[in-house]
């Protein structure tokens, strides 16, 4: 889970709009009624709250655009913070005592274009996609894999929009080959920090944005066009289980390095589970089935020696492709329907040098997490550096392999979000303390110190953009699968490997 909006501003102590904003165009598209303005002030995460004074329901981006120009040229500017699916975790689309944007008007019920923002293009040499900021991911999926395509790189969790993960970054399973998300977009409809309406490409640069899609993002994204390939149908899906972090983390890198590409493996995610013994794993099943070429059979076979996980710790499941990448809406059904779905969520992502990964394991999962037996997921994967690059707003570790760590924590009992925040805020001093440069995913910074110290050498370059914002203390705030793919047989096979620490 790092883009980020320099619209998208936390002024605190703001004391109501100006008066003229309801003299506007867009006036009467702001609510100022309590239920709207409630519904605006959480999130996904639930641990930060804060009122706006109004939300628009733009039908239109000039819409948005009025609104953005008005307060970037009042003298009082008001935050203005786009908000796709509210699932940020520490109040990301907030906007305190300013707007909301709710980026879903534009494809409203009754608005006419509610399938009308997601276009696939097949025509030309490589296809792609136009779709709104405001779409959902899996209504992207579904549009593309009517033609049989698919964009190359997915989150987790589909029902988040398009918009709201290019404008952090986007990371999965496959961004350890292809980058994350935001490499994979050709064009972006931005509305500025004025209120400007540009379109970006790298061929077309906007005012702010040098490079769509990678050097960050410095507005409100009303439309991005992606690149799409092939769809695979069918993905067979292996659960590897380790019983120590040594193999794990040295099976996971020999995945992601590029000597391992050409054996296709395509996804690569991992997982720690605490405080769990091997034991506690489903049956073992066998692998191979007729299913996968020969080819592909031996492809895996090749791989699989090579690694070290448990023996007899291989399971494998069978999906189509859209349950595989949608997954997570499966485990959501489960958590809602024994009401673990809607509870805080004190989230901590870092991205942490590979050289430093095994003191993180010793003080932090062995360590500061260990004893109180956390609820949640604990993702831990590797990435290579060189699918990122330094014009995007994204920063991420220095070394040439970074991990992934999501301490996805839930909360399930009173107390739980006071320990876990102190918990949190332990794991990061544990980190300063040891000199380990890790960098945050998603971050939330309250004061411009902190974000400077965040962008390191990118600091001058975001600085610089600061001008296009309101205001700018605000910048942004901003299983193990292994799929092979096997494209001779129109296949997938995924696998997941968890380490029971
Ligand atoms: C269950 C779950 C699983 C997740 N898995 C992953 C994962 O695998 N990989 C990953 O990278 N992230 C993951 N995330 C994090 C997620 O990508 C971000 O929180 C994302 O920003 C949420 O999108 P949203 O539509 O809910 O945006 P919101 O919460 O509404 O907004 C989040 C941020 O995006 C900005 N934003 C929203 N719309 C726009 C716009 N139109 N233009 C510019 N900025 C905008 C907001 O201002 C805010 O800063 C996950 C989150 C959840 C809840």
């Amino acid at each position: 889970m790092a883009g980020r909006c320099l619209i998208a501003v936390m002024a605190s102590g703001y004391g109501g709009l100006p008066e003229e904003v309801f003299a506007l165009g867009v006036a009467s598209k702001l609510r100022v009624d309590r239920n709207s303005t409630a519904r605006a002030s959480s999130d996904f995460g639930r641990i930060v709250a804060a009122a706006p004074e109004a939300v628009l329901h733009p039908a239109t981006p000039a819409d948005i655009a009025e609104l953005v120009r008005f307060s970037t040229s009042s003298p009082s500017p008001f935050p203005v913070a786009p908000r796709g699916q509210g699932h940020s975790a520490r109040g990301q689309s907030l906007a305190p005592g300013g707007v909301v944007v709710d980026m879903r008007a534009l494809a409203a019920e009754g608005s006419g274009r509610r399938g009308g923002r997601v276009n696939v293009s097949v025509g030309g040499a490589a296809p792609y996609v136009d779709a709104g900021g405001e779409q959902l991911w899996a209504n992207v999926l579904r549009a593309t894999l009517k033609h049989g395509l698919s964009p190359r790189v997915w989150t987790d969790y589909l029902h988040i929009t398009v918009a709201g993960t290019l404008s952090k970054a986007g990371i999965g399973g496959q961004a350890f080959r292809h980058g994350p998300q935001i490499t994979k977009v050709l064009e972006l409809d931005v509305i500025t920090g004025r209120g400007d309406m540009v379109t970006c490409s790298r061929e077309r640069p906007g005012p702010v944005l040098s490079d769509a899609g990678r050097a960050g993002l410095v507005g409100i994204i009303t439309r991005a066009q992606i690149r799409l390939e092939p769809a695979s149908k069918r993905v067979r899906w292996i659960r590897l289980v380790y019983s120590n972090v040594v193999s794990f983390t040295r099976d996971h890198e020999m995945l992601i390095s590029k000597r391992a590409s050409k054996l296709s493996f395509d996804y690569v995610e991992g997982q720690v589970q605490l405080n769990r013994a091997l034991k506690e794993g489903p049956k073992s099943t066998p692998f191979f089935s007729s299913d996968l070429s020969r080819s592909l059979c031996q492809k895996m076979e090749l791989v699989l020696e090579k690694l070290s996980f448990e023996e007899g710790f291989m399971f494998t499941k069978y999906m189509s492709y859209t349950q595989f990448v949608d997954h997570v809406k499966e485990e959501k059904r489960v958590l809602r329907s024994s009401g673990m779905w809607d509870v805080p969520y004190p989230w901590l992502n870092l991205f942490v040098p590979q050289s430093r990964i095994f003191e993180f394991d010793a003080g932090v999962l062995k360590g500061i997490s260990a004893g109180a037996n956390p609820v949640g997921v604990i993702l831990m994967y590797p990435m290579n550096r060189d699918r990122w690059d330094d014009c995007m707003a994204a920063v991420v570790s220095d070394d040439d392999v970074f991990y992934a760590m999501g301490l996805l924590w839930s909360t399930v009992a009173a107390g739980d979000v006071k320990r876990l925040e102190r918990e949190n805020k332990a794991v990061l001093a544990f980190c300063d303390n040891k000199g380990i440069r890790y960098k945050q995913y998603l971050p939330h910074y309250a004061s411009q110190d902190r974000w400077q110290c965040h962008f390191g050498a990118k600091w001058s370059r975001v600085a610089e953009l600061k001008v296009v914002g309101p205001t700018w203390d605000t910048v942004a705030r901003a299983e193990d699968f292994l799929v092979f793919n096997a494209s001779d047989s129109g296949s997938y096979v995924a696998g997941e490997m968890l380490v029971v620490s």
